[in-house]
């Protein structure tokens, strides 16, 4: 169900009423966490039963059925081994989806068995979703995701609320800089600060405010909120168009609220911070007493010392489309993306599995247990992987109960291009770090470009920004390819060897659909050479070796 019901829907009314008349202070947010951690096994054990067991339409059943586990099962199961060990039986019994099945891609094989789900026999059955956003696909137009203003207001308010305390910017005035509809990640925060009664003093959109994406009733869900929230004191901004070309317009407000109250907090994406970051220094500006919390794209180490060398704290949070922020900022970070798993609203377990040419990597499988939850999941691949661990810090979110610390998140993806193109994250670290301290530019400047032609052929580019000036493109392409061989786990992929295979392409780096910017990214050959035509940039050719 998507906005176009707002009218017919007093639900999503009534939704916005509760979210602006009954705010949600600090203290609720923390008792919240609190409450929900204290019982978590019982509402794992009651969102199984009423949205799988309950619901004969459950795609769950079916797999539950082969592994022959009834809710009583997974009951005795909860006693003897918890929450996790029941998850982790599961899991082992083929009660488990991989990101490709839960999208519905892929048939879902479990012992000799086949199963075929779409994508929306995941959505959770018992809930109006009051917005739909797109998620962030690369290569292709993304997908559906509808949710609902119940979930921003009991899972995004009390993680914002406790995160902009975590990060130091508990009484800063909030701004936000993020991509526009259809991506969720501006509207949300833009929700669950209304929620907060921290209304942001201006919403900057880095994509066009009055282009297509923006349809009449996402307007109308704006405009009746921002109605609403007048008579309680709350200015609620609407977007203002900022691309990433106009970072001043952003740093402006934020040196401006700065000067007024002594700090401010921006809540926008990585890459966007270090566009901040780096005008700052340009202008021989100090970012002491910002905050910054960054999301939608992963924060890399190159990327947060960069910020950091600003003076601007950070914060980074680890949300997905499908589930929602699973990671959140930690104030007492021991890695660039130190986060805590918010086990309050998700169980989750790992599970192992080899990628080709790399070994094994542990990938994250989630599971919802708040009834607002926009997708159901029992055991579902995020498309990530990382470090998961239990360890304990000095800030507020380790006092509430959450001791599990995400880091060095990444995407299956978003690092595998076409069939066995495993990057890796020293490739990352060769573009962030290793060309911009020897060739100038910071970390954005430089990306590992794929595009695809219609038959499937592969080209490989490595994209420079123009901004750069007059440089030796092929030292820079062969110091990149240099550094690519003395990787540490060996060898050269194949696509790598082909003489002539990577390419130089002057232009900026390209964003996802969903605005995001990534070190890798994948396109279409048709489309990049529609934009290419536009832009005219300067392709040097070039072979690997050197
Ligand atoms: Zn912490």
């Amino acid at each position: 169900m998507g906005v176009s019901n707002l009218l017919t829907y007093p639900q999503t009314f009534r939704d916005i009423v509760r979210l602006i008349n009954r705010p949600l202070s600090l203290a609720d947010s923390k008792a919240l966490i609190r409450r929900r951690l204290a019982a978590r096994e019982a509402r794992f054990l009651r969102f199984v039963n009423r949205y799988i067991y309950q619901y004969p339409r459950s795609p769950y059943l079916a797999l539950l059925r082969h592994a022959g586990a009834e809710v009583g099962d997974l009951q005795q199961m909860v006693r003897q081994h918890g929450l996790e060990g029941t998850l982790e039986a599961l899991r082992d019994a083929g009660v488990y989806l991989s990101f490709e099945e839960f999208k519905g891609r892929m048939d879902v094989v479990r012992g000799g068995r086949t199963f075929r789900f779409a994508e929306g026999d995941f959505d959770n059955p018992r809930h109006v979703a009051g917005l739909e956003i797109r998620t962030g696909a690369t290569r292709s137009r993304g997908s559906r995701v509808g949710l609902s203003l119940e979930f921003i207001a009991e899972q995004r308010a009390p993680s914002y609320h406790v995160m902009l305390q975590v990060i130091g910017a508990e009484h800063a005035p909030v701004f936000l800089w993020t991509p526009q509809f259809p991506s969720g990640f501006g509207i949300s925060a833009w929700f669950a600060l209304a929620h907060m009664r921290r209304p942001p003093l201006r919403w900057f959109s880095m994509t066009d405010t009055g282009g297509r994406a923006i349809t009449w009733r996402h307007r109308v869900l704006l405009g009746t909120t921002r109605t609403l929230a007048r008579p309680q004191h709350m200015d609620l901004p609407l977007p203002e168009f900022a691309p990433v070309s106009a970072t001043m317009v952003v740093l402006d407000a934020l040196l401006g609220a700065r000067r007024r109250h002594g700090h401010a907090a921006l809540i926008t994406s990585p890459s966007a911070a270090v566009r901040v970051a780096s005008l700052a220094r340009e202008w021989n500006e100090s970012l002491a007493g910002i905050h910054m919390l960054v999301g939608s794209e992963p924060m890399t180490p190159g990327k947060a010392s960069e910020i950091l060398s600003s003076g601007a704290k950070v914060g980074v949070m680890y949300v997905f489309s499908e589930g929602g922020a699973v990671g959140v900022a930690c104030g007492d970070a021991a890695a660039a993306d130190d986060m805590h798993f918010m086990s309050d609203c998700y169980a989750m377990i790992l599970h192992r599995r080899p990628i080709v040419g790399v070994g094994e990597l542990d990938a994250y499988m989630f599971t919802s247990l708040l009834d607002s939850a926009p997708k159901i999941m029992l055991n579902v691949e995020s498309d990530d992987f990382g470090e998961f661990a239990i360890r304990r810090c000095s800030c507020e979110f380790d006092e509430l109960g959450l001791h599990h610390h995400f880091a060095s998140v990444r995407s299956f993806t978003k690092l595998t291009g076409e069939g066995a193109t495993l990057l890796g994250t020293d490739c990352v670290r060769i573009l962030e770090e290793v060309l911009p301290r020897e060739f100038g530019g910071r970390s954005i400047d430089y990306q590992l470009l794929e595009a695809e032609d219609e038959s499937h052929l592969t080209k490989l580019f490595l994209v420079i920004s123009p901004e750069l000036g007059l440089i030796d493109e092929q030292r820079v392409l062969a110091r990149f390819v240099g550094e690519l061989r003395r990787r540490p786990h060996g060898t050269m992929l194949p696509l790598w060897q082909e003489a002539g295979s990577v390419q130089v392409l002057r232009r900026e780096p390209l964003l996802t659909p969903r605005g995001k910017l990534l070190p890798f990214h994948t396109q279409a050959m048709v489309s990049l050479l529609d934009q290419m035509r536009s832009t005219s940039p300067v392709v040097a050719r070039s072979g690997p070796e050197g």
